[in-house]
């Protein structure tokens, strides 16, 4: 037992699970999985090497691996109704790599969505190998909207001819019109990439319109409003089914995790249940609520609202920066994280917003009605942010509404 073995970090996992079940967790990439997730997770699969795919493996012992393995993939092709799925990247900055290694030479054209506008990291962002390895164009939303103006995405397409162009992101609150980029792409000849690492679930129960039909390759963490393990997948049309699985072995990766791919058999069976289609559908139906409630109370909200899991609050207007506003909400019992805003004037490590989320939140079973009452505890915590008793006092009423769950 672990707590024979290590107390040290048996005791640690124990305050963490603790202090998850004392919050309202509300980071947007955020979720917690089930107990039949959790268990394969943790299962004598991670004893195993199995470098290859089914069938065709560097090492013996796969009769049962490969079984799993090809479990994930048929839950997969299923789910998202695609024709070839890869379930092996490590995470979704891996998986976006792969795509890079598969389709591009170092120095070719790549766009995306720069990542203080919502995109991601891996979309061709300065720092990023892929912003420092390749030649990265990237569009931007409007000021005046806050969302992405597909005719300023089309001219710069046509200006930079991009190889590859990624849609999708980690904080855009509204729907990705995936048709219009996949006519932009088929206009320059791009291979037009559908990231939808946050908004999986809602696209798998339907809550968000798919990528499928219009992006020929998919990315996606699996932990997110997917509800599975720490991991990812790309899921692509058959043309680039051998590029794809090239790059990511022996292109990128070595041995896949074996528990972390029956995980997510596991959490694609649970998201090809009807429940989870209501769940999917909850989710957003929470984030609007939360969305209205906040506007009520005078919080400026990117894009005005969302159509999504997450709302990205613009916390100028109450003179407050999103690192404090972020660190108070902690202390008063809801857990986000601080976050640039589209056009910030401050710095990234201090921006301007904050960005939460209502996968986690909606999992523990909260609904729209109770959306106000977390929209109130967030304004009285802004305001008192620099009053710890005040804070406490915020965390007490939201421990008790956890409790009544
Ligand atoms: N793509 C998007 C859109 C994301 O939001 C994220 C993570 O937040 C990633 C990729 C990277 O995923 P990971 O953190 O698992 O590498």
């Amino acid at each position: 037992m672990l707590r024979e073995v290590d107390p040290e970090i048996a005791t640690l996992i124990q305050a963490e699970e603790r202090r998850q079940a004392s919050k309202l967790r509300m980071i947007a990439s955020e979720n917690d999985v089930s107990s039949a997730v959790l268990e394969a997770t943790g299962s004598v699969l991670t004893n195993k090497y199995s470098e290859g795919y089914p069938g065709k493996r560097y090492y013996e012992g796969q009769q049962v691996i490969d079984q799993v393995e090809q479990l994930a993939i048929d839950r997969a092709k299923a789910l998202f109704g695609v024709d070839h799925a890869n379930v092996q990247p490590l995470s979704g900055a891996p998986a976006n790599l792969a795509v890079y290694l598969a389709f591009l030479q170092p120095g070719d054209t790549v766009m995306g969505m720069s990542l203080p506008m919502g995109g991601h990291l891996t979309h061709g962002w300065s720092v990023s190998a892929t912003g420092k390895w390749f030649n990265a164009v990237q569009y931007e939303v409007r000021k005046d909207t806050g969302v992405v103006d597909m005719d300023e995405v089309r001219a710069l397409a046509q200006a930079e001819r991009p190889k590859v162009i990624f849609c999708g992101g980690t904080a855009i609150p509204r729907t990705i019109d995936f048709p219009a980029f996949a006519e932009i792409a088929g206009e320059v000849g791009a291979i037009l990439v559908a990231d939808i690492a946050h908004i999986a679930g809602l696209v798998a129960g339907g809550a968000h319109p798919s990528p499928v039909g219009h992006a020929p390759v998919i990315t996606t963490t699996t932990h997110k409003t997917l509800r599975g393990p720490r991991g990812a997948m790309i899921l692509c049309d058959a043309e680039h089914a051998k590029a794809i699985d090239r790059a990511v072995f022996p292109g990128l990766q070595g041995g896949p995790h074996d528990h972390t791919t029956a995980a997510i058999a596991v959490a694609l069976h649970e998201a090809s249940q009807p429940e989870f289609r209501e769940y999917a559908h909850m989710i957003v139906k929470n984030a609007q609520a939360l969305a209205e409630a906040l506007l009520e109370r005078g919080f400026d909200l990117v894009s005005g609202g969302t159509d999504n899991h997450l709302v990205l609050i613009d916390l100028t207007s109450k003179l407050i920066g999103g690192k404090p506003a972020a660190r108070a909400l902690d202390r008063a019992g809801i857990e986000l994280n601080y976050n640039a805003v589209p056009f910030d004037t401050r710095k990234p490590f201090d921006p301007s917003g904050i960005r939460l989320g209502t996968p986690g939140v909606t999992t523990r079973g909260l609904k729209p009605e109770q959306m106000p009452l977390i929209a109130n505890w967030m304004d009285r915590a802004i305001a008192a942010h620099d009053n710890d008793q005040a804070l406490d006092r915020i965390a007490a009423e939201v421990q008790e509404l956890l409790g009544t769950l």
